[in-house]
């Protein structure tokens, strides 16, 4: 039997619908591989943050966050959504 607790948690979740299409595999973006089609980065650009790591750096590894579930993101820490 469901969780209740999960089923409502599901439902009032928001839908993030990404814009764009996938990079080709033969033809990945540098940095994070995500970088074109991330809302996350959009969003702090729009608050004028630096997000030069997302273009520059290394793939983000895949580590652990405060909520729970790993997150490969430069910018996981910021906000737990990634
Ligand atoms: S590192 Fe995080 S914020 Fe940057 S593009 Fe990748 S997922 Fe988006």
């Amino acid at each position: 039997m469901d969780d209740p607790r999960c089923t409502r948690r599901e439902q009032s979740r928001q839908r993030i619908l990404l814009q764009g299409d996938p990079p080709t595999p033969a033809n990945s973006p540098t940095g994070c591989r995500f970088r074109t089609r991330c809302w996350r980065k959009a969003e702090l650009e729009a608050q004028g943050a630096d997000t030069t790591p997302c273009v520059v750096e290394m793939e983000p590894p895949l580590e652990a966050t405060a909520v729970g579930h790993p997150a490969a993101c430069h910018f996981a820490a910021v906000r737990d959504v990634v």
